[in-house]
Order: structure tokens, then C-alpha cells, then sequence
């Protein structure tokens, strides 16, 4: 059944060349029991790893069931061992880790045998060497003859044709090797059995044929058989280790080495930790922004106004872009056009634009104010005597409220009312103070208070008045000129006139506390509707129509300048500027137009919105008669965002490198593995392992220890955030700023599962590389 035909075997150690097997010609029955003796160096092991199938022969045939071996390829003869032959050892080498059934279990596990079946056949072969009561004890448990049953066990489960023991009862004592011996003869009735011993009397005693080794020579066989032609009908089942079975094999591994796994997973686990504090900072960082942005910055306001600066200014001159450099050592002048590098644009409001403005979707804002260069007549009441209000000086401006004026939402929402209360209707006013309710001293004289006074109560301001005029009311034409109906020292007569509004301070505001940066600047604000009221009349009263007749101006005579110039006289020497037609009637309120729009958004979202819907109108049109609009809060929050982006950056790179070093742990790690486990890979060889099995084994131990110092990682950084959040909340006032996104979490999981199979990958494949018979030879 099993022919060896002229084999040789030469191993080369240097230039050292021993023949180990030397023209070996022999033929074994189909069940019988040989017994090989011989000197100690004679060739015996190498001949039983030969026909194992261990070991390749350099020269010769051998024949199983007719079917040369001649062209087998490393998977034909890794099925060959698993189906084909059982091995016993003098060490036994059963896997140490594994319980007594799943070291007998191992050959069909490798060859794929369903797991009842498995069962099933285990526990025949453990009955017939009477070890059925130590089924789930661990090898070291047992005494060397039970061991050496349990490795008889192994070598029958899977039912092979050859049994092949290497000195089997060398480690015995006599009566347990007799036992050993009497199974192995019974074994033997079905089975052939090649048995190396150096032991005569014992091979005399069981053997049914006794064959000689020596210097690699067969030089005596009791029972020789001749060649004969064997029909070829020899069948191989491949082997195939799944993930799982060597996931389970790494595992009970690495059970038994609970703390050293434990420590290698907790150091490789400082790298996962590191990034993942960083990713969980930046995170939180991130958040606190967004509810900064949408807290502090949401209530700024995009912004349009006649001269609507562009980013550009900071850019060089565009026409040159490309030839200056900054800082140049160039010893010349480089003159440029102003006007082709636009710093500001103009923008041109028309009614038809503000129209526009008119059907935004009201839901995306919490309110729109104007700036408006009407001037309306405001007399104050101070030491008994009435003047003009200088409303520039009292830091007059309109409010932010809804299209349809209802409610005081943008107010409410932002400020906290210190006294009186919000509007309720147009001739309130409201008196915005700074986060230390201060106000400039300028502002309070021209409001009527004393500006010197340490500080002023509450309640002086609440409810105090002031008078509107309008026009027609306010001014008379005397000798082709208007001017002010009453004496300049004082205007008793038109602050008590029936036709004066009166205008009252409703209420004392300050922006929220959480909110911090205000809109709004210190000074009177009041509802665009009073000023539109007075607009509305002002549009048809005598001193209008009067202007718009005129070119000079109606109240001193003065010639109005043209348009341009007063842009290039706004700096000009001398400080006597002139006005222009247009702003001199839009200061007698002659125009609805307002100079300038805020639009405040409701939120991000709104906000985005609002800035696509303000697009719109520009799509299409030449770029002077675009209206440009200015997002402060969007730039300093793409500011803020870099630069977390930057800092998150470096942090997370220096983290990388200690995941690197703890990837080269673990490869470390695994070598050593490799290593102790050098023994356990014979095994799994001899059993019929493929060399992919091998490297699979351990990979799942990488993939076991990655995963846990992922897992471990990620625990240990979430129980972290919540010293480093009682931390930043002491040195910074902000809550819960650590937080680990889940979806970060699970991807440092993955990262530490691929990065620790990367450090063990070299290792895996050196583990898989190793010679079989080397490796069952090391101790
Ligand atoms: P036995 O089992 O009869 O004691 P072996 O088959 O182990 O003998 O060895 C036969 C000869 O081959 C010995 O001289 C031994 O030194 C040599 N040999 C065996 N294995 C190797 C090897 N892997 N490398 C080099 N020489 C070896
Ligand atoms: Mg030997």
C-alpha cells in the first residue's frame, strides 16, 4: 500500500552534507505493524518525516495506494498529512492551551469536519484509549502515558491509513510503555503502523516485522515485501483552517496568557487613547463653537451698506497679482489703480431691491433694521429749556424687528430688560447700555443728562420724553430760507406745540450675559416705523418739495457738490466738505430708501439661506450693480474653525506616532508569540496545516489583542473625559467640552484592529514559513 522506491535524503549544513536516507527501498502492507531500529543518527525520524509527508525527499518515488508523489505541491501534501497519516511523538506535542478533545479534534477541525461529527469521532478514538473521563482537562493535567493516549487519540481520529510513531514509549516507564504498545498493536490489526523504537525487546515482543537502519541504509527487514504495480486510487480531501477555528485556537492561546495579553493591549492602547482624547477635545471644542456661533453669532447680522467692503482689500493689487511679492527688496515704486482693485463696493439701493428684501421668507429672521440718513427734528428738555436733539451724538438707531412690526422677538431674545420694559409701541425707546451699563458721556449730554455725574438711576431715564416735529411743523421759510421756528436758545414753543409726537423711553436694555457680544451699540434705539411715519410726511412737506426745486440748498444757500467729488473729498484738507443734493434730501427724510440693511438670522441654517437668496439677485448682473453684503460672524468663524482644524491636526499627528510605536509593539509582541508557539506550528503542520493556516493563526491573535486594545482604548478615553471635562470646567467655565463621537470611536477600533495586524503580519509569515520538522524538533 505504501511503496518507497531508491529514496534519498542529503541535508546540507554548510558545507557540511550528511545523507540521512540513503537509496531506502521498502514496501508495507496495508495493516501490519513494523518496528524500526537502528543507531541513534541512523535515519529513522527522517524516514518516518519522509513518508509522512513532513519531509521532502531530494531523490525516489514514494507510491500511496499507487499514486506517486513525485508532482505533489505543498497543498497536496499538507492533505496528505491530515488524511492520510497519524504521527505519535516521543513528547507527545499535544497543544498545551487546547483541553484533551479539541487536541483531538485539531486534524478534523483543520480538514473542515462538522463539529457534531467531530464530536462524535473524538470521543470513539478517547473511549478506545480509555481517556473518556478527561475530556476537558488540559494536557499538563494529565500523567505521559495519558498524554501519550490522548496523542494516539489525535493520530487515529481522522481515521488515517499510516500511523507513524517516533520512539513513542521513550518517555515511559516499562508497564505504561507496554500498555502503549498493546494499543498500538490493536491499532495496528487495521492500520499500517510504522513504529521507530530503540527498544529490541519491545519491537520483538509487539511487532509483526522488524526492519534495521543503518548510516541511512535499510540493512535488515524480517518481512520484506516485493514491488508489485498497485492500481492508482488514491483520493485527497484538501484542508482548510476557517478564520473562526483559528480566531478560537488564538484565543484559548491567548487566555492562558491573560495578564501579558492584557498589558500588551492596554500599551498599544496608548496610541487609540491619545487620538481619541484629541478627536474627542476637538470635537467638543467644535461644539462649543457651533453654540458660541449660533449663541453669540447668530444675533450678528448680515449686513448691507452702501460701501460693502470685499475680502480683496487684503489682497495685492489684482492687476499685478502675479508679478509683486510681498516684502520685496525691489528699490522702486510700484504705482497701481485704485479703482481696478476695488477695496469697497458700491452698492446702489433702489426701491426695487428693497422690494426684494420685502418677500425674504420672515421665517429666517429674527428681525431686520435700517440705517437711514433722515434726520428727524427731536427736541430734548434740559434746565427748563427745550433744544435739538443731536441724534448722531446720542447714538441713535433702529432696532431689529419683524416686516410686521408685532413683536420685540430680535430684544427679547438677546437682551435682558434692566427697567421699564420692551416697546409696545412706535414712540418708545430704548435705552441700550454696555455690558457694565455704561454710556458715553457725549451721549448723555446730548440725550439731556449730566454726562459728569458718577452714575445715574435707573429711574431717570424711565419714562423720560422727547418731542418729534415734523417738518412742516418744524421749519418756516423766512427771506427764501428755511429755518427753525423759534429762537435757537429755545424752543418752548414747538417742545409744547400739539403738533409735537411725544417720544418716551420705554425701557433700559444690556445684552444677555450667555450672549456676550451685542448687536447693538450703546446709546437710544428705536422702531423703524417712526422713522418711516415721518419719512411718509416728511416726502410732501414744504421743505422737500422746496429742495427738490433747488440747487442750492434751501436752508443756508450752499452749493451742493457733485456726486464723485465728495468721495474724494472725504478726506481732503481743510475739513470743509460739502453736501450733495441727494444726501441733503435724504436727510430731510425725502427718500424711504434706507442706507444700509441688517438682516438678522434666526440660525446657521437661516442664515445660509438668507445669504443664497441675497445671491440670487446678484446672479447675472454686472458687478457694479451687484448689492455685496457683509457676513461678519461667517468670518470669524471660518477663522476659528481653521485654526481648531490646525491644532487638532498636530495633536492627532503626534497621537499617530505613538499608535506607530505601539504597532511595533505588537510586532514584537507577536514575534515572541511566534517563538514560544514554534512547537505548536509543528504540530499544526504535522496535522496538515497549511502554511495560510499558520499565518492565520496568528493574525487572529493581532486581530484579537487589536481589537482589545481598541475596545480598551476607547473605554479608557471615555472614562478619561470625565476627569479632563471637571478639569476644563474649572480652568475655562465650559461644560462637557471632551466628547467622543461614536462614529470616531469605531473607527479607532478598526484603526487599531488594521494597524496591530500590520505589526503582525511579518511575524505571521515568518511563523508560517517554518520547516515543520525543525519546528517539532525545538523544545
Ligand atoms: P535518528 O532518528 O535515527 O536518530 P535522524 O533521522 O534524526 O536519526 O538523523 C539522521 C542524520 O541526519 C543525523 O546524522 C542527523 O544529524 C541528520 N539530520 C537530521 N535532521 C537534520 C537537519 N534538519 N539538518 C541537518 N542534519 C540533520
Ligand atoms: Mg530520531
Amino acid at each position: 500500500m505504501l511503496q518507497i522506491n531508491k529514496i534519498t535524503k542529503t541535508y546540507v549544513t554548510g558545507d557540511f552534507k550528511q545523507t540521512a536516507l540513503d537509496n531506502v527501498s521498502l514496501n508495507f502492507r496495508e495493516s501490519e505493524f513494523v518496528a524500526i531500529l537502528g543507531q541513534s543518527g541512523s535515519g529513522k525520524t527522517t524516514f518516518l518525516n519522509v513518508i509522512g509527508g513532513l519531509d521532502q525527499y531530494d531523490n525516489g518515488d514514494l507510491i500511496i495506494n499507487g499514486k506517486s508523489t513525485k508532482h505533489f505541491k505543498q497543498s497536496d501534501w499538507d492533505a496528505y498529512r491530515n488524511n492520510s497519516v497519524g504521527f505519535i511523538f516521543q513528547s507527545y506535542n499535544l497543544i498545551p492551551h487546547l483541553s484533551i478533545i479539541d487536541n483531538v479534534e485539531m486534524g478534523m477541525t483543520l480538514s473542515g469536519v462538522s463539529i457534531s461529527e467531530k464530536r462524535k469521532k473524538a470521543l470513539d478514538v478517547l473511549e478506545k484509549v480509555g481517556l473518556t473521563k478527561h475530556l476537558h482537562k488540559k494536557p499538563n493535567q494529565l500523567s505521559g502515558g495519558q498524554m501519550q493516549r490522548v496523542a494516539i487519540a489525535r493520530a487515529l481520529a481522522n481515521d488515517p491509513d499510516i500511523i507513524l510513531a517516533d520512539e513513542p514509549t521513550g518517555a515511559l516507564d516499562t508497564e505504561t510503555s507496554e500498555q502503549i504498545m498493546q494499543l498500538i498493536k490493536e491499532i495496528a490489526q487495521d492500520k499500517l503502523v510504522v513504529m521507530v523504537t530503540h527498544n529490541p525487546e519491545l519491537a520483538t515482543a509487539y511487532a509483526d516485522r522488524i526492519v534495521r537502519f543503518s548510516d541511512g541504509k535499510v540493512v535488515d527487514d524480517t518481512n520484506p515485501l516485493a514491488n508489485q504495480k498497485i492500481k492508482d486510487n488514491y483520493k485527497l480531501k484538501k484542508t482548510s483552517m476557517s478564520f473562526l477555528t483559528a480566531l478560537k485556537l488564538s484565543g484559548k492561546n491567548i487566555i492562558t496568557k491573560k495578564w501579558r495579553t492584557a498589558i500588551t493591549a492596554f500599551a498599544s492602547s496608548i496610541g487609540i487613547i491619545g487620538v481619541a482624547l484629541v478627536l474627542s477635545l476637538s470635537n467638543g471644542f467644535d461644539k462649543q463653537i457651533n453654540s458660541f456661533e449660533t449663541g453669540a453669532l447668530s444675533n450678528y447680522p448680515i449686513t448691507i451698506s452702501q460701501n460693502a467692503m470685499s475680502m480683496d482689500a487684503f489682497g495685492p493689487p489684482k492687476e499685478n497679482a502675479n508679478e509683486l511679492t510681498e516684502f520685496t527688496k525691489d528699490k522702486v515704486v510700484y504705482p497701481y489703480d485704485a479703482s481696478k482693485n476695488s477695496v469697497t463696493h458700491k452698492n446702489v439701493l433702489t426701491q426695487e431691491y428693497m422690494d426684494y428684501l420685502d418677500k425674504i421668507d420672515s421665517s429666517w429672521l429674527d428681525g431686520v433694521s435700517y440705517s437711514r440718513s433722515v434726520k428727524m427734528n427731536l427736541l430734548k428738555l434740559s434746565d427748563g429749556k427745550a433744544t435739538p436733539l443731536n441724534t448722531a451724538a446720542a447714538g441713535f438707531s433702529i432696532y431689529p424687528s419683524k416686516a410686521d412690526q408685532s413683536s420685540n422677538s430680535y430684544l427679547e431674545q438677546y437682551y435682558d430688560l434692566l427697567a421699564g420694559n420692551f416697546p409696545t409701541n412706535k414712540t418708545d425707546l430704548v435705552l441700550v447700555v454696555d455690558k457694565y451699563n455704561q454710556l458715553e458721556k457725549n451721549s448723555l449730554e446730548a440725550l439731556g443728562f449730566d454726562g459728569n455725574s458718577e452714575n445715574i438711576d435707573f429711574n431717570n431715564f424711565i419714562g423720560h420724553e422727547f418731542k418729534m416735529l415734523m417738518n412742516d411743523d418744524y421749519y418756516v421759510k423766512s427771506n427764501n430760507y428755511y429755518i427753525v421756528n423759534g429762537t435757537t436758545t429755545d424752543l418752548s414753543n414747538l417742545y409744547n406745540s400739539e403738533k409735537a409726537t411725544t417720544l418716551k423711553i420705554s425701557g433700559i436694555i444690556r445684552i444677555k450675559e450667555d450672549i456676550s457680544i451685542s448687536s447693538l451699540p450703546a446709546g437710544i434705539v428705536y422702531s423703524d416705523k417712526l422713522a418711516e411715519d415721518f419719512i411718509e410726511n416728511a416726502k410732501n412737506s414744504k421743505i422737500v418739495l422746496d429742495q427738490k426745486q433747488s440747487d442750492f440748498s434751501v436752508m443756508n444757500g450752499e452749493v451742493f457738490v457733485e456726486e464723485s467729488s465728495t468721495a474724494s473729498n472725504r478726506m481732503g484738507a481743510g475739513g470743509k466738505t460739502g453736501q450733495t443734493k441727494d444726501s441733503a434730501l435724504a436727510a430731510l427724510g425725502a427718500s424711504s430708501i434706507p442706507t444700509g440693511v441688517a438682516l438678522y438670522p434666526v440660525n446657521f441654517e437661516a442664515k445660509e439661506n438668507i445669504t443664497n437668496y441675497l445671491d440670487q439677485w446678484n446672479s447675472g448682473l454686472d458687478e457694479e450693480k451687484q448689492i455685496k453684503y457683509t457676513d461678519m460672524a461667517s468670518m470669524i468663524t471660518s477663522l476659528s474653525g481653521n485654526i481648531m482644524d490646525a491644532i487638532t491636526l498636530v495633536l492627532i499627528a503626534f497621537a499617530a506616532i505613538s499608535l506607530v510605536v505601539s504597532m511595533l509593539m505588537i510586532g514584537i509582541i507577536i514575534y515572541v508569540s511566534v517563538l514560544e508557539r514554534t512547537k505548536e506550528i509543528g504540530v499544526l503542520r504535522a496535522l496538515g496545516a497549511r502554511k495560510k493556516d499558520i499565518t492565520r493563526v496568528f493574525n487572529a491573535e493581532t486581530f484579537i489583542i487589536g481589537t482589545c486594545s481598541g475596545i480598551l482604548g476607547i473605554a479608557i478615553t471615555y472614562l478619561l473625559t470625565i476627569p479632563v471635562n471637571a478639569v476644563l470646567l474649572n480652568l475655562t467655565d465650559l461644560t462637557n467640552v471632551a466628547q467622543l463621537n461614536p462614529l470616531h470611536a469605531f473607527v479607532l477600533v478598526v484603526v487599531s484592529v488594521i494597524l496591530t495586524m500590520i505589526g503582525g503580519l511579518i511575524p505571521a509569515k515568518m511563523a508560517a514559513k517554518k520547516d515543520p520538522v525543525v519546528a517539532l524538533r525545538s523544545e
